[in-house]
């Protein structure tokens, strides 16, 4: 898959990337020598998006509709965060619940039908000094832009510890509606205190045995209609004041229990449990940009006067700069708004730049 471009009509067009780009000739699944070490130059694109959530494929649309033939580069998780969800009851237009990746393969069959070039790509750097902005992926693959769209989203946040990682995907997991269903009448355990690990924690009273939430403070920091529900509930435990030092057990290659230590009494117990969901929140995938673009303390890309960030030229949309609402639906607000902005600075741009050249063209007299 990697590698792929997808055209309008939803076919493979690597083999045209010759005609795209006008460039080396480096076709990416081919294993030729030495162009592949520099990989392709994709050319100057008029927009192109980073990031294939519902915030990057709404931009797309709106970008190729506009007759912009974006490119979006769909980096390592396509479709974002909602491919790793079940149920969506909540984007309007579905009567019934639909899937997370039902829906994004929608969105992403619907950008591509309109006008989007859809690649795969990990871009691991980025120059946004001068325009045409330059992109430069893992694979050596370099491309240029006149404006970007950032929709990289936001990843779920691990504690860390080297038994999380060992364990990942054998009891510990970071999505309940993904993995709920494997721990059916059986005990788990939730680790935080905000709306992510109440939220998590209701939805697995409805499959589990008991969810026991362990927290590192005294109290959550979820909304308080979230709390109530999460008190009343029968099914729920709660551990406060501790924080997790392992996760049991690596040797046995599945998770067993927590050892939890007390910060207040400095205790250390161990709880059992089938599984385990980190639910301590997300952080925004904006490493590429820091020091070029202004990010928040939490590392979130500040935006003003709509999508638009710092750089003329560079706009930011979804939860790559959203504290607040952080929902598929207004992701994909966000998305159509940075691709209008996006489509009117090309405009103004262009009607600038075409007022202050001066016309050369023989002038017709008509009588
Ligand atoms: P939050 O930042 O609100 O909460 C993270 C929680 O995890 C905190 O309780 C924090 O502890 C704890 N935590 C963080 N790091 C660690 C760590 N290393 N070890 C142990 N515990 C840790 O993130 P959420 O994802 O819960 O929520 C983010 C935003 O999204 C909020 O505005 C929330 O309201 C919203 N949201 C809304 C939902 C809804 O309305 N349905 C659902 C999900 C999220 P501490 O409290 O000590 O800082």
């Amino acid at each position: 898959m990697s590698g792929e471009i997808l055209g309008a009509d939803g076919m493979p067009i690597n083999s045209n990337l010759n005609e795209l780009t006008g460039v080396n000739g480096y076709h990416p699944d081919s294993k030729n020598g030495a162009s592949e070490a520099h990989g392709i130059d994709d050319g100057i694109r008029d927009i192109i998006i980073l990031g294939s959530g519902p915030a990057g494929l709404t931009a797309a649309i709106y970008a190729a509709r506009a007759n912009l033939n974006p490119l979006v580069l769909e980096g390592p998780q396509p479709g974002g965060q909602l491919t790793i969800t079940t149920d969506v009851e909540n984007f309007p237009g579905f009567e019934d619940p639909i899937e997370g990746p039902e829906l994004m393969e929608a969105m992403r069959k619907q950008a591509i039908r309109v006008g989007t070039d859809v690649k795969q790509d990990w871009v691991s750097e980025v120059d946004l000094s001068h325009r045409p902005f330059t992109l430069r992926s893992h694979e050596g693959n370099t491309y240029h832009a006149k404006t970007l769209i950032i929709s990289t989203g936001a990843s779920a946040k691990w504690l860390g510890l080297p038994s999380e990682a060992a364990l990942a995907n054998r009891g510990v997991s970071a999505c309940a509606t993904c993995d709920g269903f494997f721990y059916r009448g059986k005990d788990v355990i939730v680790i935080g205190g905000g709306d992510t690990a109440v939220e998590e924690a209701l939805y697995l009273t409805r499959l589990c045995n008991s969810v026991t939430l362990i927290h590192r403070r005294d109290s959550l920091r979820a909304s308080k209609i979230m709390a109530d529900r999460a008190m009343q509930n029968e099914k729920m435990r709660f551990i406060w004041d501790s924080v997790v030092e392992e996760i049991l057990d690596v040797s046995k290659g599945e998770v067993t229990g927590v050892r939890i230590r007390n910060l207040k009494n400095a205790q250390v117990s161990e709880v059992p449990a089938a599984g385990v969901f980190i639910a301590i929140g997300h952080q925004p995938n904006t490493s590429l940009f820091k020091g070029q673009l202004d990010l928040d303390d939490n590392g979130y890309i500040c935006v003003t006067n709509g999508m638009r960030t710092g750089i003329p030229g560079v706009f930011a949309a979804g939860d790559v700069h959203d504290t607040v609402y952080r929902q598929a639906i207004t992701a994909a607000g966000m998305g159509c708004m940075a691709a209008m902005d996006a489509i009117r600075f090309l405009e103004a741009e262009e009607a600038t730049h075409h007022h202050a050249a001066p016309s050369f063209a023989p002038v017709l007299v008509t009588t």
